[in-house]
């Protein structure tokens, strides 16, 4: 059925939906909750005056309605905990008269003014689960649709269809519910266990699928032949010694790895992997060189448009006394720049183009593709991996990442992918001092950026996403510009970017920033991954108790990026202990460790970080265990059986492979 006809979603609701590319009920019906507010109901005796109340109880007597215009109406009417009978008030609530007679059942939720021993009710609810707690789903909002109206929605749709990947042996040998129950409990769990017994299930098929196209993409033999190339070395080293700055020992490691995997016939599948600010980026630049060398295309896919056109002057730069051409390819170029840079992809006049996905849209034809990079490879879901598809040949793969994934991991989800390290800084980096501050300390705050200022060093202040509202993401950033134009508007130009700006608007932020034009730059999360701005020495976080402490982490990678030094201020009113393993280590490993930890391995109401992989509803390291029964379970399945399970074959024939 499509969204549209659902009751009361209009067209402009399902334009909304259909943006977020949920196009009929079966489509929203698997879009999940994120999380789950847990409502425990009061105990009279302990409540203060005017504290919260959440209560259950009987309707005592009928609702008189007093209004006291024609907008504004008050309801009251007695209601009978089974201990207590107190009064209940709620405002314009009038419509709701007919239904409240004495004995129907409520879930009253409210204010509890206890002089006048009465519930000032904010809410209504006519389904009452006495004596359980009421789990909650909350949703994130989809373009202004709120996580009530979702959750509205999802609870009229009355049928839907599913298909069922997972083997009836294996739902057998795991206890597993039927997937339509696990889609219905995953909206309205009634109790813990309901929901233990969803997620059990939708956890086990997203990880199974994952794996399955892993495990396929591995025994693929194909996979494994790779370019022939007879690159001179030298050619290599005279490029390196033309740079800016000597490369460190780990980074000259990498390219030796890479100009061997080019070099040879096996297809390259390797991982760069390196803590921000390590300097990858011209470890993917020289591998860039090499595949051009060898006379192929080369891509570079880097997960935001900021970035993208970082990479596109930096690249300039580098090759500026080269004859190379480069381009910019992202999904909001104009239809007509689009067009002319596919044909000129297709005729070879393009050498290496870099963009977000959109280089591998469907429009996309190569000359001839040698060398495809990811950068910041873990922003990417795990299903665009095998997006990259394949353009007519077989291209050597490398990807980047500072996430420092644990090898057991690594091998588990790349499987067969080589891995290079770049374990130390560049020398003459000084450690970024972190310092954690109270929102009534900003004074503070506010002083050691004009320190800086002073200095004629840049600041970035970032503000947190909140992810349930752009709305108020919008409000935030406008109060914080209020903010730091009152305290240096006379003195230097302030920048703003968030993601709601078209790319033109950012470029410019971007560039008057990078020049030198604005001395703070107020962002959201949009400059979280890879910006490389030298001359900025300080970060400045709000509400930085929001974020991940891997987060945090790739945030302050955006200063310290030379030999001044840097600093982060993060400012938070809660979670000091949490934070504080930001204060005392700049290892982005320790502190990937840190933030496991804190999080716990059974958090299941958590939310979810973003970063790592993108995965719906599984969570990469807490649900390691099931990633690695998965993993045997395909691999079996893949080996021996696949041709009795043509949902299966279908999903793998489906997904673009590498191949
Ligand atoms: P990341 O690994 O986080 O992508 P970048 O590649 O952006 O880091 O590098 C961070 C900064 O370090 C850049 O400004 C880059 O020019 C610089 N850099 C990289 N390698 C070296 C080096 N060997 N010596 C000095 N500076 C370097
Ligand atoms: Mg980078």
């Amino acid at each position: 059925m499509q969204i549209s006809e659902l009751k009361e979603i209009g067209p402009k609701t399902a334009k909304i939906f259909e943006s977020s590319k949920i196009f009929t009920t079966d489509d929203l019906i698997c879009y999940y909750p994120f999380r789950y507010d847990v409502i425990k109901r009061s105990n009279i005796e302990e409540l203060l005056d005017n504290d919260k109340i959440i209560i259950d109880g009987l309707v005592e007597t009928r609702a008189s309605v007093f209004f006291f215009n024609k907008k504004m109406n008050k309801m009251t009417f007695k209601f009978n905990t089974g201990k207590y009978l107190l009064n209940v008030s709620i405002f314009n609530r009038g419509y709701l008269k007919s239904k409240i007679v004495p004995g129907v059942v409520l879930t009253l939720i409210g204010k509890f003014d206890k002089k006048h021993n009465t519930i000032i009710a904010s809410e209504i609810r006519f389904s009452c689960l006495k004596n359980i707690p009421t789990i909650e789903p909350i949703y994130h909002q989809i373009g202004g649709i709120t996580s009530k109206e979702i959750s509205t929605y999802i609870n009229r749709i009355n049928d839907f269809n599913v298909v069922e990947y997972i083997p009836e042996y294996l739902k057998e040998k795991y206890k597993l519910i039927d997937k339509k129950e696990a889609i219905l409990k995953i909206h309205n769990p009634k109790n813990y266990n309901e929901l233990k017994e969803a997620l059990a299930y939708l956890k086990y098929e997203e990880l199974f699928l994952f794996m399955l196209k892993m495990n396929s993409l591995k025994l693929n033999k194909k996979n494994k032949i790779g370019l022939k190339r007879n690159v001179d070395y030298n050619k290599v080293l005279e490029f390196i010694n033309k740079l800016p700055f000597k490369l460190t020992v780990d980074q000259q490691k990498c390219v030796d790895n890479i100009f061997n995997d080019l070099n040879s016939e096996t297809r390259m599948n390797r991982l760069v992997q390196g803590d921000v600010g390590s300097g990858k980026t011209i470890v993917a630049i020289i591998a860039l060189y090499i595949n051009y060398l060898s006379g192929y295309q080369g891509a570079l896919m880097a997960p935001t448009e900021v970035l993208s056109y970082q990479h596109l002057s930096n690249l300039k730069n580098i090759f500026k006394n080269y004859n190379i051409n480069i381009e910019v390819l992202t999904g909001s170029l104009k239809q007509k720049e689009k067009k002319d840079i596919y044909k000129r992809l297709q005729n070879k006049e393009i050498d290496i183009i870099i963009g977000t996905h959109a280089l591998f849209s469907d429009e996309v034809t190569y000359n001839n593709l040698g060398l495809v990079i990811t950068d910041e490879q873990h922003r990417f879901g795990v299903n665009q991996r095998s997006n990259l598809k394949n353009k007519g040949i077989t291209p050597d793969i490398l990807y980047l990442s500072a996430t420092p994934i644990p090898r057991t991991y690594a091998l588990t989800i790349y499987g067969d992918m080589d891995v290079s390290s770049i374990k130390t800084m560049p020398s003459g980096r000084k450690e970024i001092i972190t310092m954690l501050k109270k929102n009534s300390e900003i004074k503070d705050v506010l002083k050691l950026m004009y320190e800086e200022i002073k200095l004629k060093h840049q600041i970035y202040v970032i503000s947190p996403l909140i992810e349930e509202s752009d709305k108020i993401d919008l409000e935030k950033i406008k109060e914080l510009e209020d903010k730091m134009n009152s305290a240096f508007g006379k003195i230097c130009k302030i920048g703003v970017m968030h993601g709601k700006m078209t790319k033109e608007e950012k470029d410019k932020v971007m560039d008057e920033f990078k020049n030198g034009d604005t001395k703070i730059l107020i962002s959201t999360t949009v400059i979280e991954v890879g910006v490389d701005v030298k001359n900025a020495t300080m970060i400045v976080i709000f509400d930085s108790y929001r974020f991940g402490l891997s987060q945090l982490h790739q945030l302050r990678g955006r200063v310290g990026r030379n030999d001044i030094q840097s600093y982060c201020i993060l400012i938070s009113d809660k979670d000091k202990t949490r934070l504080d393993v930001m204060t005392k280590t700049c290892d982005g490993f320790k502190i990937s460790e840190e933030d496991f930890k804190l999080r716990g391995s059974g958090d299941i109401f958590g939310v979810r970080q973003s970063g790592d992989m993108n995965f719906k509803i599984a969570d990469f390291k807490t649900d390691y265990n099931i990633l690695l029964r998965a993993r045997e379970d395909t691999l079996d399945i893949l080996n021996n059986s696949l041709d009795n399970y043509p949902n299966l074959v279908k999903i793998l024939n489906d997904s673009c492979n590498l191949d």
